[in-house]
């Protein structure tokens, strides 16, 4: 029996409690908000897990010019310019809204930010918290400063499967919850459920983020962006306890930053002649390390001389994770490889964080700005997630109310179960693709999507990814082809309505699916 809680309809609904969702929410105060989020506040995010920290241009020898070019750069051509250059201008304001919130960034003793140095970053821009824990304790403190907030109601352990609409208008969501199935009407919603990274075997993601802000919308009939570009990290660690479903634990950029090298097993550097070495464009690493794999080899990242015993110090929660796993960074090289790690494509938004449906904002990693372009340079995200987070707010509080239509609840669509479409995102959609493998992943997902069943809703997000990457005849950035290496002279956006992705599928799954369908 679904149960209705009309006593939210003014409210502003907010969708997940990472960085993107709790900073939203702290921005709309004093406006009512009802924050709801799958675990506990703060919980099951990349938000908590991050190492690195946020990019800013807040040092001397630094500009929101030097930050721009980067950013352009590891984009390669399909950044949109004018956002990224609003999105990091906004980046010292940001900053200081956190701090007024509860954070505390690591500063020297004369006070100046301590700015650590990430991979295609020409200039040290990274403002961390406790080192490399500044994921958590930047949650931490915004979880602390939402609760002393009146009014943001939070509901944990709240999933969204759906959101209504009534004669086409946004009218509200429902969720399950442990005490059965709840209908929540509503007009303003923002979507700040994170990435995609737990549709893949090996991510460094937590695995229950499957892109379900990206599946919410695409029913609803928002727009999608540039899908194909999943991003992935070249040096999760490599454990030998690892089963395929978990998560990998991150081996932060930052120690590449700090002089840390990367060895094949027969200790060769294999790195040296590339352009910034060990700190060449993730893609660009990711590639080559996944090469090395491929030959039969294992993978080490050697920070014995770089950091030695001063590595415990700079990042204890990596040393704390690689001795979990076995391995003493101080004195041992640490076995890597690569795993999903971030999506640059999404919920198409403008500078506002609005999509393309009347009343829906998706802010963080969901939705495509286009700050990214084709491959996201490190710590940018977090950046976005903070920035597009106060814009959507004041967005929302120069927005008319409209008054919420009656909501008409559906029944609440199955739990998902991801375990059919893992093997084939993984063994299609990976570091390197081609149109083969790609048609053959679209004609098993069609049928999942379309029993409507348990894995419906992955495949659906699964799709999307595998029609717009098979629709980009290049390679350009993270989103690399065995059949189509070079990048064609024109970088392109593309954006999608879940309809238009399915009839595109249609078209492009094999012959033998067509017949047996
Ligand atoms: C290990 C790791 C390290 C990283 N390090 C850095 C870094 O140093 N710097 C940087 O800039 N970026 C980093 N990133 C990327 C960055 O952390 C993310 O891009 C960013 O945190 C995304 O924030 P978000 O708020 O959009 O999503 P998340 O923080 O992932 O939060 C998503 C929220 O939505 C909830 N949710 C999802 N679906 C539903 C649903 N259907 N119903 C209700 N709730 C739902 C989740 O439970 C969660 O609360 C890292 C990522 C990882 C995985």
């Amino acid at each position: 029996m679904t149960e209705y809680l009309d006593r939210f309809a003014s409210h502003v609904v907010v969708v997940g409690s990472g960085l993107a969702g709790l900073v939203t929410a702290l921005t709309l105060a004093p406006q009512p908000v009802l924050l709801l989020t799958r675990a506990a506040l703060g919980a099951e995010s990349s938000s908590a897990w991050a190492q690195g920290g946020i990019a800013a241009s807040l040092g001397d020898d630094d500009s929101v010019g030097l930050h721009l070019a980067d950013t352009l750069a590891a984009g390669d051509g399909l950044c949109d310019a004018d956002v990224a250059a609003a999105i990091l201008a906004d980046a010292p304001a940001a900053i200081a809204s956190l701090e007024s919130f509860g954070v505390q960034f690591d500063r020297s003793p004369d006070g100046a930010y301590l700015l650590g140095l990430e991979a295609a970053h020409s200039r040290h821009r990274i403002a961390h918290v406790a080192g490399d824990g500044s994921g958590a304790a930047i949650v931490h403190a915004l979880v602390e400063k939402v609760s002393r907030t009146p009014s943001i109601t939070v509901m944990e352990g709240i999933e969204v499967r759906r959101l209504l609409k009534t004669d086409d208008v946004l009218s509200g969501l429902i969720c399950a919850s442990r005490s059965g199935p709840l209908a929540i009407p509503a007009t303003r919603i923002v979507l700040a459920t994170g990435g995609l990274g737990g549709l893949y075997e090996t991510t460094t993601t937590p695995s229950g983020n499957y892109g379900q802000g990206i599946m919410l919308a695409a029913r609803a009939g928002a727009k999608l962006a540039d899908m194909e570009f999943v991003q992935f990290h070249p040096t999760a660690l490599d454990a030998a306890n690892w089963s395929a479903g978990r998560p990998l634990a991150l081996v932060s950029e930052a120690v590449r930053g700090e002089g840390a090298i990367l060895v094949n097993d027969r200790n060769e550097r294999f790195l040296a002649d590339q352009p910034g070495a060990e700190l060449a464009p993730r893609d660009v690493v990711a590639r080559a390390i996944s090469a090395e794999i491929a030959k039969g080899s294992r993978v080490f990242l050697d920070a014995r001389e770089a950091l030695g015993q001063g590595f415990a110090n700079r990042f204890p929660t990596i040393t704390l994770l690689c001795r979990e796993a076995g391995v003493d960074p101080l004195r041992e090289r640490i076995p890597v490889r690569p795993a999903v790690h971030y999506h640059m494509g999404g919920v198409a938004t403008d500078l506002h964080g609005r999509s393309t449906l009347d009343g829906l904002w998706v802010v963080g990693e969901a939705a495509s700005t286009g700050l990214h372009g084709a491959n996201r340079l490190a710590s940018n995200s977090l950046l976005e997630a903070a920035v597009m987070g106060m814009r959507a707010a004041r967005d929302i509080l120069e927005t008319p109310r409209s008054m919420a239509p009656i909501c008409n609840a559906i029944e609440l669509p199955v739990s998902s179960d991801l375990s059919f479409v893992r093997p084939i995102v993984s063994r299609s959609l990976g570091v390197l693709r081609n149109s083969q493998t790609m048609r053959s992943a679209i004609g098993s997902l069609l049928p999942l999507v379309e029993k409507d069943g348990a894995a419906a809703d992955p495949a659906l997000v699964a799709i999307s990814i595998a029609v717009f990457a098979f629709l980009r005849e290049e390679s350009r950035g993270a989103h690399a082809r065995t059949d189509y290496q070079i990048s064609l002279p024109a970088a392109r956006r593309r954006r999608m309505t879940l309809s238009a992705v399915l009839a595109a599928a249609r078209e492009m799954a094999p012959l033998s699916f067509i017949h047996s369908a």
